[in-house]
Parts: structure tokens; sequence; C-alpha cells
């Protein structure tokens, strides 16, 4: 008789499961969400130097409450979802203040809590506290679709409940956290997006997609819809000592807080502003050429201006929110991936 689907999962783990990865070291529900966030969207490769730093500068709860917003985005730069680093350092401020700086133990309140859904609270509750909840990140969705059949787009709601209930129908009795980390490794391992390696999978027996030959139909696609292009002028000033003007973004939506190239809808606001405050003549204003940055959900054509400005130091704003820099100090800062690359263009 075939073991069941938990059994055989377990017993793959035992052989083939990853066990030394960074955040397995010594786990700790501040490990475990601090991995699981970062892990979100990122493949574990990219992860491990930055959980390693994040560790080493934030050791626990309240190092992390207590330190500057600018700072942990800075740590962050070049992970993106930057949403992710901003709600991390909020929820650590509620722990901090609401829950003695230790991370809650029910699935409730840590959903409760900014940038936690029911995964990544599921996650938790599995790898920190052994506890049997299940979890329904993109490797575990694409194991389970493919597993029973499920060919919808697990977007969908009635197919993300599906799934759910059919991830907490799998669970075992025992050893929660092992098996929430096998169906983790055998999704990224074993049953990959494309050519999945089913000759080696311990489901391939009652495997509906295996049976049927036809892997590549599950789960179904998300259905196509064109994504928008949006236009964006940057104002790349750069002083007649090298500083470069930085402008820090609203602490909301893409990019929030990071600091950034001033930018203009149009090229006759950035015009006028550079006149005004950076008192630049039309023919030190030169055009580069596009850079294009792709968004899940749109497409963002940048135009920078290199203006080269005679004032620097200068206060344009009160909130200070326009600031020189050298272009060291620059990348020291929080900074969306597609101003980094410039500064060093620049550098
Ligand atoms: Fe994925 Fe193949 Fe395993 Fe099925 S048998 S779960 S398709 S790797």
């Amino acid at each position: 008789m075939l073991a069941p689907f938990s059994a055989r999962l377990l017993a793959w783990f035992d052989n083939h499961g990853r066990k030394d990865l960074p955040w397995q070291h010594d786990i700790t529900p501040y490990h475990v969400w601090l991995s699981e966030i970062m892990l979100q969207q990122t493949q574990v490769s990219t992860v491990i130097d930055y959980y390693t730093r994040f560790i080493s500068t934030y050791s626990d709860i309240t190092a992390l409450a207590d330190a500057d917003l600018d700072e942990v985005l800075a740590l962050w730069t070049g992970l993106g979802y930057y949403a992710r680093a901003r709600n991390l350092h909020k929820a650590a401020q509620i722990m901090r203040d609401q829950y003695h700086s230790e991370m809650p133990d029910t699935l409730d309140a840590l959903i409760a809590l900014p940038g936690i859904g029911r995964s990544t609270a599921g996650a938790i509750m599995a790898l920190a506290y052994q506890q049997p909840y299940p979890i329904l990140d993109g490797n575990v969705k694409r194991v389970l679709a493919r597993y029973a059949a499920i060919a919808d787009w697990p977007g969908h709601k009635i197919v993300e409940q599906q799934l759910w209930q059919l991830a907490e129908d799998l669970l075992p009795t025992t050893r929660n956290g092992h098996y929430i980390q096998a169906q983790m490794d055998l999704g990224a391992t074993i049953c990959k997006r494309s050519k999945p390696l089913c000759q080696h999978c311990p489901l391939q027996e009652d495997c509906k997609a295996f049976q049927a030959g036809d892997w590549q139909n599950y789960p179904g696609a998300k259905p196509k819809k064109s994504i928008p292009t949006r236009q964006t002028h940057w104002l790349v000033a750069r002083s007649h000592n090298g500083s470069i003007l930085l402008e820090q973004r609203a602490h909301k939506g893409i990019w929030g807080g990071l600091w950034s190239f001033p930018e203009f809808d149009n090229a006759s606001e950035l015009t006028t502003f550079s006149q005004q405050n950076l008192e630049a003549e039309i023919k030190n204003i030169e055009v580069q050429t596009t850079i294009r940055h792709v968004f899940t959900h749109f497409k963002l054509d940048i135009l920078p201006y290199l203006v080269h400005s005679s004032v620097y130091g200068q206060q344009i704003d009160h909130n200070m929110t326009f600031c020189w820099y050298t272009i060291n100090d620059a990348l020291r800062l929080g900074l969306p991936a597609p101003v980094k690359a410039f500064l060093k263009l620049l550098e």
C-alpha cells in the first residue's frame, strides 16, 4: 500500500532536504520570520548574503525596531519589493511595544502584523513553533496543483481555497516543521517550474500530472493582460565638485522611503525646477539614453537629464527631502536598483 503523502515527503526530506541554510542553524521565530519575508519572490541563493548581513546588524526584534528605517532600507537595497522592509520594521516596533519584543505564537496574531499573510504565518507556526499549519507559497501551489491536477489559475479565489483545503488535508500529525520545509524544498529542487525531475519525486506514483504526462498544464496560467508603460524624467544634477542631488521618496508605494534622483512628469517641469533651484542653463542640460525598468504590473521608461549645476549644497526644501551626496556616500543609502546602477555609471 502506498504511504501517505506526508510520510513519503518526510522520508525524501530526510535524505535530500536542505538542512544547512543560514536560517536553519539557529531556528528562532525571529530568524524564521526574517528569512520567510526575504524569500518571498526571491531565490535562496540571493537571500543568503542579505540574511547574514541583516542578522549581524539587527540580532533581534528590539535591534530592528530601534533601527532607523533609512538604514534598514539601505541594507535591503537590491533585494526589491521594499514594502517588505518597511513592514518588517513596522512589525518589529509593534512586537517591541505590545509583545515584549517576542513574536506572537498564534496564527491570528501573526496575521495581524504588517506584511505577514496566511502562508508566512503558517510557515512561522510550523517552522518555529512546530504547529500543524499549512503554507501556500509559489512552490507549494505548483506541487499541489500538479499532484491533484488543479488546472485553473491559483490567483482565482476559488482555486486558492481549493489548494488551501488540500494543503490542510495533507498535513501530518508530527514533524510539522520538517514537513513544511520538505514541501518548499521539493518545489524548489524537484517539482521545478520547467523540467520537473519526476523520476526523483516521492509523489510520482499518485501525482495526477505525472500520470497523465502533462505537468506543463499546471498550475493554470494567469489570464494575459498587457501591462502599461509609464514614463518619468530624472533630474541627475551634478555640482562642480561631483556631488549629486538626491530626493528621498515618500514612505509609501513603490520605492517608498528610498533615495532617488528628483523625478518629474515632463521635461518642462524638470527644466523649470533646474533653473529656479540650481541656476542651471538650458544648454547645460543633456538628455541621456532611456532606461527601461520592468515591474510586475507596469513598465517604467526613465529619461535621465544630466544637469551641470553651478550651485551646490543649498537647501531646496525645509523638510530636507533633497540632499547633495558624493557618489560614495549615495551608494550607502537605500536606493532603487536603476538609481544605484546609474550612480555607478557616473562613478
Ligand atoms: Fe511534480 Fe513530477 Fe512530482 Fe508530480 S511527479 S509532484 S509533477 S515532480
